[in-house]
């Protein structure tokens, strides 16, 4: 086999849409050998933990995964698997390519958008000190030896850290993306007029780095303009760079732009491992009925193709989830369509086995 590729298939429908992904990236006929591993609430039970480290070990043997959705019980006392998956094998990107799909019916047709997103940093760095707990009170006497700061008694606290090197990382990784892919303008989202030590150190590291890659034009803008001009203008944007949080939301948003959350695929990448999933999560209410759409995580694939260096097989796989959109016969519920998941899995499995590459 020419590839390892390590596939975890996950919580709720995650199972569903990596069966589907799975014969889709079979068909593509590449050569890849599937080490099988758990996370989620289906390795709670043997392991006694979400992510057992067998699991990430075997992420590390193959550099590269395809992971369906983890849920992190609420209540429970888990950290969050996705969380912890990212900062653990350090993927400090995320890219989460938005376009419109054929046969899909949507708003504003032109939409292109690729999101790059700080994945380790920001708000999501895990630093929270609950409210009424003696480290709060001991942080909040500090905050006021420190600058006078009075934060209320009955506060709770999340720090969000922004660091240059964590962001020089990001900010490169966006542009050689956009050099590599044939991206023309990278647009930085920030709050830097309220948040200045971090959303600002973000934004001016962005503007110093950006000056090191001269064809790819740059702008700024606020993060709360950003969300009204991608609501009425989308096709304005090309590619979006943003810290953690507002990388998380604004993604959803692109998924909506373009037809909802079973479209759009994921991947989170580090220097040295890269892990492929769909945007969306694991999805309860319609878990185990077959009703899912695969196409974001068949999508994801396509991406872990391209990253592997399968190139012919990546545009294989996209073409052909265009063709199956495009005749609208076998679609999930979710786009109006009353086919099962793995019905619409083997329609694009037999697309991308009928493939003939023009000359290129
Ligand atoms: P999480 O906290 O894991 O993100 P969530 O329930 O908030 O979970 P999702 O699991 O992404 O978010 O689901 C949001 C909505 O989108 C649900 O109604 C779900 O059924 C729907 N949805 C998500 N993924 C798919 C999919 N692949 N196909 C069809 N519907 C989907």
């Amino acid at each position: 086999m020419a590839h390892r590729v390590t596939l975890i298939p996950g919580d709720g429908i995650g199972p569903e849409v990596a069966a589907a992904a799975r014969i889709v990236l079979d068909a593509a006929d590449v050569g890849i050998e599937w080490i099988e591993r758990p996370a989620g609430t289906a390795a709670l039970d043997d392991y006694g933990e979400l992510m057992p480290e067998e699991t990430l070990d075997a992420i590390r043997e193959s550099r590269v995964a395809l992971k369906g959705p983890i849920t992190t019980p609420v209540g429970t006392g888990f950290r969050s698997v996705n969380v912890a998956l990212r900062q653990g094998l350090d993927l400090f990107g995320a890219v989460r390519p938005a376009r419109a799909l054929p046969g899909v019916p949507i708003r504003h047709p032109s939409v292109d958008l690729v999101v790059v997103r700080e994945n380790t940093e920001d708000l999501y760095a895990g630093i929270e000190f609950e409210r009424g707990s003696p480290e709060a009170a001991a942080l909040r006497e500090e905050l006021r030896a420190l600058g006078g700061y009075e934060l209320r008694e009955d506060a709770g606290i999340t720090v969000k850290p922004i660091s240059v090197s964590g962001t020089r990382r990001i900010v490169r990784f966006a542009f050689e993306y956009a050099q590599r892919n044939g991206r023309k303008k990278v647009t930085v989202g920030h709050k830097a007029n309220v948040m200045r030590y971090s959303d600002g150190l973000f934004l001016r590291t962005a503007e110093e780095e950006s000056r090191a890659y001269p064809d790819v034009a740059w702008e700024e803008i606020q993060i709360d303009h950003l969300t009204s001009r991608l609501a009425r203008m989308p096709g304005d944007f090309d590619m979006l760079l943003l810290p953690n949080l507002y990388g998380d939301i604004i993604s959803d948003l692109c998924a909506g732009l373009v037809g909802g959350l079973g479209l759009i695929p994921g991947a989170n990448i580090g220097w040295e491992y890269a892990v492929f999933e769909p945007v969306h999560g694991s999805a309860p209410d319609i878990a185990g009925e077959g009703k899912a759409n695969p196409i974001a995580m068949i999508l994801s694939g396509a991406m872990l193709l391209r990253h592997i260096g399968e190139l012919a097989a990546a545009e294989n796989v996209e073409w052909a989830v265009d063709e199956v959109l495009a005749r609208g016969r076998v679609r999930t519920p979710d786009l109006g369509g009353s086919s099962t998941t793995m019905q619409v899995a083997e329609e694009i499995a037999m697309q991308v086995t009928a493939w003939e590459p023009g000359p290129s």
